[in-house]
């Protein structure tokens, strides 16, 4: 059998070493933290800093592919890696969602469509980008913003002050509001001959920045979920992808799309995929970065999965006697506020 490497062993990274635990793989995490959700699970964990390049190398040393789980991998680790273990997704692709300016340039030119936006490098910048958008709009950090953090909201009447500096003084891209009626994302899977597959789109509700829940089949036609999955199509095929990749969009009113952001991995919004598909996101990403056939992506049930995010997960006895719901746990220690402790599904079979 081969073994997999994973860099970051959070939950994606435990849900992701089960998955290849269950086709008979091997998996190696590198995580600093020690008892990581993914060390549970997986056959061996390198503590260690994901930029260290000694801890990189021992992974790469330890396994046949290497896979990550999070978009915020130093890419020149993963490069130099690149020469001597296949990295799947391409670093490429990691290189272009790391950087939310790189990222809306290379929609733009898949022929996607985003939100206006204006780049922002000092303060100057940022109040001549709020007059271009009347006023309103939203300031997002370029590089390592998740769950809305790094991200600042501008109504019309709002001062922008210090703004710029109260945000770290980064550079940053400012959007306009896009006046969305829903949220849809699509998980989209390629393997490395080229196939591509892909699950139904899911409707997201965030609060707070954070993901809430994920209702599938999404309230959209079939021409909008079409013209989702062609774009997830042509971003796979302009980077030659390998893996899991989840894309976020707002749904207009007339049922157009505004493709929002992109991550090069398993997505919180494809945790569904689990109960609800013959073949998880988690495993399609195995098979992806292993080098076999995917597998199916037919939903054998309409679902909503919904987080737990801190004490919420101090619900499981009683989601657990629901009969109607799958569970997952992640095993992670302190239950501090809006951290993702699991998710659980609600699925009704489609008989
Ligand atoms: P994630 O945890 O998904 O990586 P993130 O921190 O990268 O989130 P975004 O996805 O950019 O943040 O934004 C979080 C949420 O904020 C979006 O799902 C959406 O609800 C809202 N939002 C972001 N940008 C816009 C926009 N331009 N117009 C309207 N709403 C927006
Ligand atoms: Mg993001
Ligand atoms: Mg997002």
């Amino acid at each position: 059998g081969s073994t997999i490497g994973i860099v970051g062993g959070g939950q994606l990274g435990r849900m992701l070493a089960m998955a290849a635990a269950k086709l008979g793989y091997r998996t190696v995490v590198l995580e600093p933290q020690a008892d990581c959700p993914a060390a549970q699970v997986a056959n061996r964990q390198i503590i260690g800093a994901y930029d260290s390049l000694e801890s990189l190398e021992e992974l790469a040393s330890s396994a046949h592919v290497l896979t990550y789980e999070f978009e915020n991998v130093p890419v020149g680790g993963l490069t130099h890696l690149s020469r001597s273990v296949p990295v799947f997704p391409p670093v490429g692709a990691l290189e272009v969602s790391q950087d939310r300016l790189a990222e809306k340039r290379f929609f733009e030119k898949a022929g996607i469509a985003t939100a206006p936006y204006r780049v922002v490098d000092d303060q100057q910048m940022l109040e001549a980008a709020l007059a271009d958008f009347e006023g309103e709009g939203i300031l997002k950090t370029r590089r390592l913003g998740y769950d809305g953090k790094g991200q600042r909201r501008f109504s019309k009447d709002d001062v922008a002050d210090d703004a710029f500096a109260d945000l770290g003084a980064v550079p940053a891209i400012l959007e306009a509001v896009v006046p969305f009626e829903r949220e849809v994302s699509v998980i989209a899977v390629r393997a490395r001959d080229g196939e591509m597959v892909f699950y139904d789109p899911a409707e997201n509700v965030h609060r707070d920045g954070i993901l809430a829940t994920s209702t599938v089949p999404a309230s959209i036609s079939t021409a909008t979920a079409d013209a989702a999955i062609a774009a997830a199509s042509a971003v796979l095929e302009s980077i030659s992808y390998v893996g899991v990749i989840g894309i976020e969009f707002f749904v207009l009113a007339d049922g157009s799309l505004i493709a929002n952001e992109m991550a090069p991995r398993v997505h919180n919004s494809g945790h569904w995929t689990e109960a609800a598909c013959l073949i998880s996101q988690f495993e399609n990403h195995i098979r992806a970065v292993a080098g076999l056939p995917l597998g199916s992506t037919a939903r054998h049930s309409d679902c909503e999965m919904h987080n737990l995010l801190g004490r919420e997960v101090a619900e499981i006895a009683h989601l657990a006697a629901e009969p109607d719901v799958s569970l997952h746990i992640y095993g992670k220690g302190e239950a501090r506020a809006g951290r993702k402790m699991g998710h659980y599904t609600r699925v009704k079979p489609r008989l």
